[in-house]
Formats: C-alpha cells, structure tokens, sequence
C-alpha cells in the first residue's frame, strides 16, 4: 500500500446512504451552517440556502440565511495595502437579497419553536429525483398543543424566475385560533465580504390586486431586483380565515388568522416570482413580476411539482452515472450532479459561481474551474449548457481586451475572478498572474467544439476566443537568449497557487503553445473553408496574416521544462531548487496552509496546493507517454497538499491511467463526498461546484479512461475491485452511447445517431445502434 499524504477516509456522515436523497434525520444546532449549504435549492438563476422558514429561540443571531440571485452583485473600492498602478480599483461581490421565505406559526400565544416543546420524528429531504425539500416534524408545544407540520419548498427548474413553499398545520389535539405570518424581509445585509453594511435597499413596496411586490435596489452597482408574492389557502379553510397585509420599512408582511380545527390540515402556498434588471427595463419590473407570478399561481402549486420532476427525469437520462456496488458513491455522485444544475446560469451572461449560489464566499466569483472541471460535465451530458458557459465568454470578451491593456499586453486577457466580465481580484498574485485562463477557454473550446462538431459556434464566436487569446499570449512571452533562443513565459503562475511569479511554469507553456497552434490551426481552415466568415472576422478583429507566422513560430519554440536528471517536467524554473519539504510532518492544524503559513514560507518549500504539471498530464495526456505520467505523479504527489478541492480528482485519473488503482480510488473517495461529509471543513460556506465536476471526471475520465484526442473518443476501462458495475451515458457528435462496465468487460451501447468509431485500449471499434459492443477490460494486477 503506498502511503497517501492526505486526509483520511471519513468513514461517517450525517446522512444515511440513500439513492435519490439526502436526509437529515434529527435537528441538531451545530449542523445548521452546513446543511444550510448542503440543503441549499437553485436553478442556475437564483439560489435559496437552506435556512428555515420559522424562527427559532437565538435563530437571528445562530443562522446565515441567503438568497441570491446569478448575476446581481455589489461594489465597493478596493482597498490596498500598498497602491500600484493599474489595479482593479473596485469589488464584485454576489449580495444577498430580500428574505422571501420566512413563515412563522403562533397558537394561541405560543410560537412555533424546534428549540422549545417537543419536537418528534423531525426529517428534512432534499429530494433530487422530484427536486424539492420537505420538511416535517411533529411539534408538542410547551403547553402540549401537538400538531404535525410538513413544510415543501420549490425553486423551479422550468420557470426560473418562480419559487413557491407549502407550509401545512395540522392540528392533533386541539382547535384553537391561529395566527400565520408569512412576510418578505428586505433589511438584509451579507454575513461576509462588504465592509459597508447596507448594500442593498428597498426602494419600493406595495400591495395590488395580484398581491404584493417589494423592490431592492443596489446603488453601486445600479441593480434593481423586484420581488412578487402572492399566497393560496387549501380550501378547506378557505372561508375560513382573516387577512391583513402591513407593511414596514423594509417589509411586507401579511397576517393570517385562522381557526383551527382538530384534525383538519391547514395550508399555505406561497408563490414567488423574482425579477432583475438584468432582465428587462426597471420600468417594467413590477409588471413582468407580478405577470410571472400569476402564471405560476396558475399552475399551482402541485402541478410545479409534477413539472418539476418531469424536468429531472430528462436530466437524470443524461446525467445520472450508477455505481453499483457503493451506495454512499451514487448518493454522491447524484447530489453533485444536482448542485451543479442548481449553479449553472444557463443564459450565456452569468456563469458557475465557485460556491454556486448557495453561499457568499468567493463572492459569487467564476473562474476557470468553469472550463477546467464543469464544462466537461455538462459537454458530455448536456453540450448545450457547455455552449452557455461558452457564450459567456465570448460576451465579456470585450472586457477581457480591457484587461490585457491594463496589464500592457496585447488582444484579451480574462478576468482571473469575475461577475461582470473585469477583474474583480485586488490580489494579483493569486489572479491576474494566472494567465493560463486564456489557454484554459481556449482548450474548451477545442473540447466543446471537437466533441459537438459545432463549427457555427467555433467560426462566429470561438475564432475570436482564439485569436485574441493567441495574441495575449504572443505579446506576453518573449524568445530569450540564453534559454537557446526558447520563446517563454516569465512571471506566470500556473494552476498551483502556491508558486506565482515563476518563469515558465510547464502547464502554462505547453497550454499556451496549445492556444497558439490552436488558433494558427483554426484561422488557417477559416480562410480555406469559410473565407467570408475570415474576412469578417479579420476585418472585426483588425487581423493581419504576419499574426499567423508569428504565433506559429513562437509555439515551435516555446520552452518545454523537462528535466533529464529527474526524469519530470519542473513545474517551473525554480520549483526542483526550492527548498525541499516532508509534507506529512506539516501539523494537521497548519493545514491548509494557505490559512496558515505567510505567502513567502509557502512560496520557498516544494510544496503545492493543488494538481499542476497533473493536470496537463490530463489535459494534453497524449503528448506524454505513460511512464512519463508515472514519473511525474510519483514527484509531485507527495509534494501536493490538495489544499484545493480542484486537486484531487486529478491525482485520482492520473493514477487510474498510470495503474495506481488504490490511489485512483482513494482519491475519488476524497472528493465524491467532499461537501456531503465536509472533508474541507468549510461546506458550511456554500458547495464546491469545481469539486462536484471534477468527481464526475474522475467516473469517466478516471475509471473508464475516457479522452477526446482530435474528436475520437478513446477508453481504457477498469473496474475498481470495489464495485460490481458502473454506467453512464455520454452525448458526443450528437449520438447517445450508453457505456457499462462490469466484471465481463466493456459494454458499449450506441443509442442514438449514426455508426461511430471509438478508439478501446488502443484499437479502434465501430459501434451502431444495431448491437450493444462488449470488449475486455484494461488489466490490473
Ligand atoms: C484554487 C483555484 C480556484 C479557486 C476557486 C482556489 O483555492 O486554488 O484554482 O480557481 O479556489 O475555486
């Protein structure tokens, strides 16, 4: 067994294993932040964490509520602890909106409290096959009212602009005159990140006809975000009650008074619509409002949730990846694949925030981990979401040209961290010095585009992606003398945060020498194929053909770190001369040690963060032989402290390829219930999307052995000895093809579209839709 130089397997959870949902079985306070997190709903537009409804006793104070909505930040200057020139100058934080879903219960003076009386049989579910969360639980009031409460939220997949809760009473032993307050909060501020503490403010509130509407404005950033609600009573009481709606500075509150009668459940809907003017005119947002809400009023609130299953069901035909064999891992698999959905802005101007939108910490910020560990997910199971994520890009990529001249360089530089498309990071050495965010959309595009054969989108958006990233590139290195001649990158940081401002980190340079031959590649069969499209691009771009041989020649010489003496590529000029570093005698208190160590001790040790010279070993796997693979993994993994969740599916399928099987597996555990079991002991602050892709990748790219080289799918396939099978379907050229594997070998099914040739342990296979194709298994020993 070799020895791991990370964190043990955590052989307990809170929730039991589970196919299709995640339950937690008992109230208990010093879980609230995490399930907050993990209870967390969304659609990709807006995202609710999972604070409760009512109160309870010290709740104020015990909770972090959020609601937050893809897109809609705030701003504040930056302020810097020494002043350079040309520094962002100011912030992007996500904000946390108006309180919409607080429901409070009083009986007869008492109030519905989990922290007073008796609370029996108490289950939360997050249901991720029908795509709600129920609450229920009975409650004994201090003076012994007992009552059965069932409380079921929804945020609509369909229509992602509507929300609805179902809170239900029934009464056990008593009828008694109760009084509902069901209420919208706009006096919110964020638990993290501004220092100001207001950032948004209600602007506007009122009844109508239709119900009642509540108006936040964010003056830095001039966003207004309109709020609708309206409520539906069961009609067993509904001549049954008194109402009164009030409100105050900040709120809308209406008041429900009803009798209860023993025996007889009593319910409330209440429908929310949320609208933005990132979406239409402010003018027009109360109306838009109110016309959403009335449609989803409409449907009703039964109807939402059938539609709202319907709307999964499609999606767990795409998506859903089965292991047989190891429950924990498919509830796993199943709750990540679910919080992705719930991340993904899916209108081609918001993105993936790093937390999803199920907290504020990196303040709503996407990343690269958009491209390095999401986008394969969905480019796979949903290429149409990858096109999204995709477009996204080539709308800021005006902005990335903004960036680039900040930092003097030429054609567009993207934002390290960004909402708006800026950079939003005031701490270049962990952001703008992270240059390879051009090479990595760069290689996206490839995959998306080699994968889909989607040249409309390559030859109308991508091309430009292409050229301008290529031209960042061309002015950023330069062929340097005593290197031979090299074309290189100096001052960079690659993927490990740990080493920035080193000379020719080896992802870097060989994603960059990637991003140019791409482009050369790429403009090259424009002018032959589609001349008007070159012309047209040529003349928006202000392109000249001397562009071309320069970028060609500078990817011929980029410099290439490899070491004869080791046998590895150096992660960077410095990285074999640094001090060298035990990393298991490093306390596990100090970890991780961006938390704990000053940024010079780091820097001087061998140490990283997070998957570096790995992870090219992924992404460009057939520029290196297998034994390079190995050579390299065996010098770098016991150096990397996966202090980043990005890191350990990485290690995870380069071991699978290189025959690590135990570390393949023992890494994949690490990150398939990294926020389910908090590994990183920070879920509380919203979920890893980039972790939750990159488990994904580690089933498919790792066990199977899956890669796009030049579109033609390659697998070399194994089973874990943990498992009995494994399956998952992938979309690639618009065919289905059903792949499961299982001790009989590889069974692959073409399910859709015309005959297909695949590449399995190195030969080529031809599948139809005919007959399912079973093929032997990689051998392990
Ligand atoms: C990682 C970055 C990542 C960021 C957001 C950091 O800890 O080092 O690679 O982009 O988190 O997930």
């Amino acid at each position: 067994m070799r020895n791991f130089h990370y964190k043990k397997y955590k052989a307990e959870s809170l929730y039991d294993y589970e196919p299709w949902s995640i339950t937690e079985n008992e109230f208990k306070i010093e879980n609230k932040h995490h399930n907050e997190s993990i209870f967390a709903l969304g659609n990709g537009y807006m995202g609710l964490r999972g604070t409760f409804e009512e109160d309870y006793t010290g709740s104020k104070n015990e909770t972090t509520p959020g609601f937050y909505v893809n897109g809609i930040y705030g701003s504040e200057k930056i302020i810097y602890g020494e002043e350079a020139p040309n520094q962002p100058d100011t912030s992007q934080t996500i904000v946390n909106l108006a309180d919409w879903t607080s429901i409070n219960l009083y009986i007869a003076g008492e109030k519905l409290d989990l922290l007073t009386g008796e609370v029996i049989d108490y289950e939360r579910t997050l249901n991720m096959k029908e795509g709600y969360l129920k609450r229920s639980f009975f409650w004994i009031s201090p003076k012994g009212k007992k009552m059965k409460i069932t409380i079921t939220r929804i945020i609509s997949l369909n229509y992602q602009h509507n929300a609805v809760i179902k809170f239900n009473i029934k009464p056990l032993n008593f009828s008694s005159e109760a009084i509902l307050t069901s209420k919208i909060d706009g006096d919110v501020t964020n638990h993290h990140h501004f220092r100001k503490d207001k950032v948004v403010k209600t602007l506007d509130k009122g009844f109508s006809g239709y119900g009642a509407y509540l108006m936040q404005y964010v003056k830095s950033t001039d966003l207004s975000v309109n709020f609708a609600i309206k409520h539906k009573v069961n009609d067993e009481y509904k001549d049954d009650y008194y109402l009164e709606g009030s409100s105050g500075p900040e709120t809308i509150v209406y008041e429900y008074r009803i009798d209860l009668d023993e025996g007889k459940e009593f319910s409330l809907e209440k429908f929310v619509s949320v609208y933005t003017s990132l979406d239409i005119s402010k003018e027009r947002l109360i109306r838009r409002s109110f016309d959403k809400l009335n449609q989803a009023y409409n449907v009703g609130f039964e109807n939402l949730k059938k539609e709202q299953k319907t709307f999964l069901a499609k999606y767990w035909d795409d998506v859903d990846v089965t292991v047989d064999g190891d429950p924990g891992l498919q509830q796993a698999l199943r709750f990540n694949a679910f919080h992705l959905l719930q991340s993904t802005g899916r209108d081609g101007f918001s993105n993936v925030p790093a937390k999803g939108l199920t907290g504020e910490f990196y303040e709503g910020h996407y990343f690269w981990d958009t491209e390095t560990y999401i986008i394969p997910f969905y480019l796979y199971n949903r290429p149409e979401l990858a096109k999204k994520l995709l477009v996204y890009r080539y709308n800021i990529l005006e902005k990335a040209r903004i960036n680039a001249n900040r930092v003097n360089l030429d054609g567009a530089l993207y934002p390290w961290r960004t909402i708006n498309g800026y950079e939003a990071s005031g701490f270049f050495m962990g952001s703008t010095v992270q240059y390879h965010i051009d090479a990595d959309i760069a290689y996206a595009i490839y995959q998306y585009v080699t994968a889909t054969d989607d040249y409309q989108f390559l030859y109308k958006a991508g091309a430009e992606i292409l050229v301008e990233t290529a031209r960042m590139w061309y002015s950023l290195g330069s062929y340097i003398d005593i290197r031979d001649g090299a074309f290189c990158f100096n001052e960079v940081c690659g993927p490990d945060e740990y080493k920035p401002g080193v000379n020719n980190n080896c992802y870097n340079n060989y994603m960059a020498k990637f991003n140019l031959e791409y482009a050369v590649n790429i403009i090259t069969e424009m002018q032959k194929e589609v001349p008007d499209l070159y012309y047209e691009l040529k003349h928006k771009v202000d392109f000249s053909e001397s562009e071309l041989i320069d970028w060609e020649k500078a990817a011929a010489n980029i410099y290439l770190p490899y070491n004869e003496k080791l046998g590895i590529n150096p992660q960077d000029d410095s990285f074999i001369y640094k001090n060298p570093i035990d990393i298991d005698d490093i306390p596990d208190e100090e970890l991780p040690l961006v938390k704990n160590w000053h940024p010079l001790t780091i820097w001087r040790y061998q140490v990283l963060k997070q998957a570096d010279v790995i992870l090219l070993m992924l992404l460009l796997g057939n520029e290196f032989s297998v034994e390079q693979k190995r050579a390299n993994y065996d010098y770098y993994e016991p150096k990397t402290t996966h202090d980043s969740s990005l890191s350990p599916a990485v290690y995870s399928i380069i071991a699978a390829e290189v025959g690590y099987y135990d570390d393949a597996y023992y890494y994949f555990n690490q990150i398939a219930r990294l926020d389910l079991d908090d590994y990183n002991e920070n879920t509380y602050q919203g979920v890893h999307t980039a972790g939750m892709g990159s488990a994904w990748m580690t089933m498919v790219y790792g066990f199977a052995g899956m890669r796009n080289y030049n579109g033609l799918l390659h697998f070399k396939p194994y089973l874990p000895k943990q498992w009995n099978q494994y399956k998952f379907t992938i979309k690639f050229k618009g065919r289905e093809i059903l792949i499961k594997i299982n001790e009989r070998g590889a069974h692959y099914h073409l399910l859709e579209g015309a005959d297909l040739t695949i590449n399995h342990l190195n030969e080529e296979v031809v599948l139809s839709t005919k007959r399912e194709v079973s093929l032997s298994l990689k051998e392990i020993d």
